[in-house]
């Protein structure tokens, strides 16, 4: 068995990397295995269409890598193939609105599950323009609206993209602007959103400011090796210079809870790690102190997320034993 970062101190170096090395061996062979299951599957849930570009992605693809704490990457199937990050992108935004406001961000957006869909806008009215979570639509208008604060969109999405290509340690993220403008042209909820939200006072800057820079958040485009690196800075191992440790909880927090819309509370008992989805089919999961999992397979289930991603992810805790509660 292989030893805890605890008492690894303890030991000659040789076996610390024989170690590793078992670890790396095995979680391939984890991985491949996933990679066969799901390339048997018949059932790979409908591609996203409300979106026109997005209905262009193939559902057979499917991917996932895993980074470990030390960095090293694991991967297996088309995880070197770029997809738009879609709501995935709440995560840094959030990321960054919390390290920026503190506290202060949830006197305009609340930390509860919604139990409706991701576009859902029955609830902000019923609740007066304060949405359910940062991970809801209308949340991630809120928290796009306060980053947007004294800034230019320009200057939002180049810190934003920052953010990202710092945490993966990669400069070749970047934005698909196919994406965003199909997203524009068609993003008629997100628009009844903004509205909605700047009525109810919830909105400093104009709906269609939000919109625009909003659109090109979610189409930030990276591959499963880029998002599982990006997400690292949620392990929580170690000092970040991206995020503070509480940050990093309360993050985690939000994604196990709120993470994958209606379908949260299934999750958290299947997989039992916090993840965040994204309608292109991108699952990032994080196993508190040990890695960043990123899943990527188009085809969504009924709540929107990639239903072999769900799948995989629960594979994938089952043969690891990785688990938030363990
Ligand atoms: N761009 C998508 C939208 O706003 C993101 C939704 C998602 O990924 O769940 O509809």
């Amino acid at each position: 068995m292989c030893l805890s970062s605890r008492t690894a101190s303890m030991v000659p170096a040789a076996a610390i990397h024989t170690c590793r090395t078992a670890i790396m061996t095995h979680l391939q062979q984890v991985l491949d295995e996933i990679v066969t299951v799901a390339a048997a599957s018949t059932d790979r849930g409908e591609v996203a269409d409300y979106v026109p570009e997005l209905s262009l992605a193939d559902p057979a693809m499917f991917g996932i890598a895993v980074a470990l704490r030390s960095g090293q990457v694991v991967e297996a199937g088309n995880a070197r193939v770029e997809f738009t990050v879609q709501s995935i992108s709440k995560v840094f935004t959030l990321a960054i609105a919390l390290g920026r406001l503190g506290d202060g961000l949830w006197r305009r957006v609340g930390r509860e599950p919604s139990g409706l869909a991701f576009n859902s806008i029955l609830q902000l009215e019923q609740e007066d323009g304060r949405p359910r979570n940062p991970f809801v639509n209308a949340g991630a208008l809120v928290v796009t609206d306060a980053i947007l604060a004294g800034s230019e969109p320009r200057e939002v999405l180049t810190e934003l993209l920052r953010f990202a290509r710092e945490a993966a340690a990669d400069d070749d993220i970047h934005i698909n602007k196919d994406v965003a403008r199909s997203e524009a042209r068609t993003g008629d909820r997100n628009r009844a959103l903004a509205h909605m939200l700047k009525a109810q006072g919830n909105l400093e800057n104009t709906p269609d400011r939000v919109l625009g820079t909003y659109f090109h958040q979610c189409a930030i485009e990276m591959n499963c090796v880029q998002l599982a690196r990006a997400g690292r800075f949620l392990i929580g191992a170690r000092e970040s210079a991206l995020i503070s440790a509480d940050n990093v909880r309360r993050i985690n927090a939000l994604m196990m809870t709120c993470g994958q819309y209606d379908g949260s509370g299934d999750f958290a008992y299947r997989v039992g790690l916090p993840a965040k989805s994204g309608v292109g089919g991108g699952i990032l999961a994080i196993s508190p102190r040990r890695a960043s999992i990123a899943i990527w397979s188009p085809g969504l289930n009924a709540q929107g997320n990639s239903k072999l991603g769900t799948m995989a992810a629960e594979m994938l805790a089952a043969r690891t034993g990785w688990s938030a509660f363990s």
